[in-house]
């Protein structure tokens, strides 16, 4: 017996991996449906889309590391079921695992426009060989999202010399996530560098492109549960501690939805920082840890030559402030609710994300005006 892990990504990885720092023994067993080893997705969208990082450079660790850590990753195989009664996991080869503890690492798919079937998608490596494949034979990209991977891409294939549309039905990028003031920054980042940015406008199936690639969000991987009799809503449910309503599995990742203390709230979140910091609370919960899951979330994404850097979870913020110059494309958004600091958004200023993540981990007491005063040290409120 031991710990069975549905999903070779990025959590799934993380989970082994700390097991076996936290002193686990038995046997694990990571199986992935993707073929070869478990790879980060973030450079899909960036460097390798712009041609500045080989695909190979994506792999989570070399595959020796697997065998000196004694984890035995079974790639191609799709696990079909789960046997709660007799603890086994099954798999569509018709194989059936035993198991003490299963984690579900099984993220998310892509959402995809019914009836245009043209369109590419940004999921997975294969997608992303395909779309560099297509983009260095093509002269002209539409983009359907004007989300983080949409605008990555655009940027990406912008870099390449291409002639890039984004299409956004909302009347803002990034609206989701992002306060008006760095959905314009990054309007005119890219208008700046010549992308056709169309808000307010709906993809209607077109080949006015040569290539056209829908970035229109994920839906969460959570069959596999619900067929289980595991609960489920926008994501495989479990409690502080990452347990679902099974106590012998886990979910964790872009599946899993569970009760964020920052946001007061459930939440599912799509990001590497939850994906691994999730990983390594699940496995200290296997070995009898009993530690409730409290991290900060944080999200990167990087277009043209801006980084930004999001803390914590902006929504329903009723006030922001603004720290830095737009001119000088440095500045940081801080998003306050009631007086509390719920996020801040860091545009090429690494230490004000830094020191953000640091006050919100301790709920640290900031003002409006401390925040917006750029000679104001934010390290002298932890
Ligand atoms: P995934 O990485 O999706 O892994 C789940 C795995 O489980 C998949 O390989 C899937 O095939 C497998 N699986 C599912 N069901 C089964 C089954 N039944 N049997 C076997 N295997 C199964 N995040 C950031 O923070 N910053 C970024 O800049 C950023 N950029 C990104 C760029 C791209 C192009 C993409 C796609 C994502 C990006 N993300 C970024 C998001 C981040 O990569 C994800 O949040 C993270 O990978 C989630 O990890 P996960 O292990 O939960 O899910």
């Amino acid at each position: 017996m031991g710990v069975v892990i549905v999903g070779a990504g990025q959590a799934g990885f993380q989970t082994a991996v700390s097991l076996r720092s936290e002193g686990y023994d038995d046997s694990i067993i990571l199986i992935g449906e993707e073929p070869g080893l478990p790879y980060q997705r973030p450079p899909l969208s960036k460097g390798f889309l712009a041609g500045k990082q080989e695909i190979e450079s994506t792999a989570l660790r070399p595959e020796g590391f697997y065998t000196s850590h004694r984890i035995d990753v079974i790639a191609s195989e799709r696990v079909t079921g789960i046997d709660r009664i007799g603890l086994q996991v099954e798999l569509a080869s018709g194989k059936r695992i035993p198991y003490d503890k299963v984690v579900l690492a099984t993220g998310a798919r892509v959402r995809k426009l019914p009836l245009q079937n043209h369109l590419l998608y940004l999921r997975d490596l294969c997608d992303a060989v395909e779309i560099k494949d297509r983009l260095d034979r093509c002269d002209s990209v539409r983009v359907i999202g004007g989300g983080f991977i949409g605008l990555e891409v655009a940027a990406a294939a912008c870099s390449l010399g291409k002639a890039v549309t984004v299409v956004e039905t909302q009347s803002r990028l990034m609206q989701r996530c992002v306060a008006p003031v760095v959905s314009e920054f990054y309007r005119e980042l890219h208008a700046g560098h010549g992308v056709k940015v169309m808000l307010g406008e709906t993809a209607i199936a077109s080949r006015a492109a040569d290539l056209s690639v829908a970035g229109i969000g994920v839906v969460p991987n959570v069959e596999l549960a619900s067929h289980a009799g595991l609960a489920t809503a926008n994501g495989i449910a479990v409690d502080e501690f990452l347990r679902t309503t099974d106590p012998a599995i886990f979910a964790i990742g872009d599946c899993a939805e569970y009760p964020n203390v920052f946001a007061d709230a459930r939440v599912r979140l799509e990001s590497v920082q939850n994906a691994v910091d999730q990983a390594k609370c699940a496995a200290a919960n296997i070995v009898g840890r009993s530690r409730p899951y409290r991290a900060v979330p944080w999200f990167w994404t990087d277009q043209f030559d801006a980084k930004l850097q999001m803390a914590g979870l902006s929504s329903g913020s009723d006030r922001t402030v603004l720290r830095g110059d737009l001119e000088t494309r440095k500045f940081s958004v801080f998003y306050f609710k009631q007086h509390g600091l719920i996020g801040v958004d860091s545009i090429n200023r690494p230490a004000d994300h830094l020191a953000a993540r640091r006050l919100l981990a301790t709920a640290a007491r900031i003002t409006s005006d401390q925040a917006a005063d750029e000679g104001f040290d934010l390290k002298s409120l932890v």
